[in-house]
């Protein structure tokens, strides 16, 4: 088991023990959120590579580790699919551990 694996796996059980309520996924925040998706209802990432994909996920494009400001600014939201979703997260948390080149290998 590599340490990455390792890391990974103490953050998926980092987000299990944590509700979503916790984390600010409230009721309001999913009235938002619908809101959002029906406005914006493509996912980015995939209308990037040219193929439309309905989004399932607002994603913040900045982390907004429970900042409340950043949390409910639209301008810092993305409609993605969920496979984008998670790709996009688990490499933001392999850069934020240490410095990789552009296949994800640390440099
Ligand atoms: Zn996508």
């Amino acid at each position: 088991m590599s340490g990455r694996d390792h890391r990974a796996r103490n953050r998926e059980y980092e987000q299990h023990r944590s509700s979503p309520r916790e984390r600010g996924y409230t009721t309001r925040w999913q009235k938002a959120r619908k809101t959002y998706l029906m406005s914006h209802p493509l996912c980015v990432m995939c209308k990037r590579d040219g193929r439309v994909t309905p989004a399932t996920v607002v994603d913040h494009i900045r982390s907004h580790k429970g900042d409340q400001q950043l949390f409910w600014d639209t301008g810092n939201w993305q409609p993605l699919c969920k496979p984008h979703h998670d790709r996009d997260k688990q490499r933001e948390e392999r850069s934020r551990f240490q410095a990789v080149d552009a296949d994800g290998w640390p440099t």
